[in-house]
């Protein structure tokens, strides 16, 4: 089963997924990991990335798409996968496809986790992230038992660069301007279930949970 969480900065999409992966046995593979992974790595690709990244931009399509293949042809990824971040523009989306397509697979569901962009703001003023597994903390709304310590794997959690006030504005205008007319798109092809992203994390969860379970069938 290929599904795609959809929605905005700081939606919950990282956090949903890592509760997704669990229950439905699939890997979660997240845009926006792989590019930091890369630049951990200091590898060519991550260098290139983050020069978009610092200001809220997307990395152009070409790079962005050849890395996700690259990650979805890796055999862990045979039963399928949960995408987190990608595709966020038409030309991913088709990019998509294609790939999907050349693999004998397709796309079985687009989940989208609608938030107001004010709620979004706190999220991510707030957002703490797992150097180590990437799993994200909320200062206030998911904080870890123990202070600046993962409760997954005890990694050092940290602040990202881009959750910092003007480039999670960058940020919320590219959503709204390339990533929301995906919205729409994926409604068309009959693909999309709207899941409403405000609420506790395990009432979120439960509804996106229910939500997969029936485009498994
Ligand atoms: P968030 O979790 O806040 O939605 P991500 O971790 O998904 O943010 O993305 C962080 C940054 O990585 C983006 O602002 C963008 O620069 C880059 N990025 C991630 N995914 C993509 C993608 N599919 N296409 C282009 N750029 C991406
Ligand atoms: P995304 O991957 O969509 O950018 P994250 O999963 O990283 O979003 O969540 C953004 C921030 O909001 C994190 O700090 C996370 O702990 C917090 N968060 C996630 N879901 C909720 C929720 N339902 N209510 C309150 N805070 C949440
Ligand atoms: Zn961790």
């Amino acid at each position: 089963m290929y599904l795609v969480l959809l929605g905005p900065p700081g939606a919950g999409k990282g956090t949903q997924a890592e509760r997704l992966e669990e229950e439905l046995e699939l890997p979660h593979v997240a845009s926006g990991d792989l590019f930091r992974e890369n630049l951990k790595n200091e590898t060519e690709l991550g260098l290139l990335a983050k020069k978009y990244m610092d200001r809220g931009n997307l990395v152009p399509d070409d790079v962005t798409i050849a890395m996700v293949r690259d990650r979805l042809q890796r055999p862990d990824c045979d039963q399928g996968a949960i995408l987190d971040g990608f595709p966020r523009n038409q030309a991913q989306a088709q990019g998509m496809d294609r790939m999907l397509t050349d693999m004998g697979r397709r796309l079985d569901g687009v989940l989208y986790i609608a938030v107001p962009d004010e709620e979004l703001v706190r999220r991510l003023s707030g957002r703490w992230i797992c150097r180590q597994c990437q799993t994200p903390y909320h200062t206030v709304f998911s904080p870890p038992a123990k202070g600046g310590v993962c409760d997954a794997c005890g990694g050092a959690l940290y602040q990202r660069d881009d959750d910092k006030p003007e480039t999670v504005r960058a940020r919320l205008e590219v959503y709204h301007q390339q990533t929301s007319p995906l919205i729409d798109y994926y409604r068309q092809a009959g693909l999309l279930v709207e899941v409403d992203g405000v609420g506790d994390i395990e009432t979120v969860s439960a509804a996106l949970l229910e939500a997969a379970r029936k485009l498994a069938k």
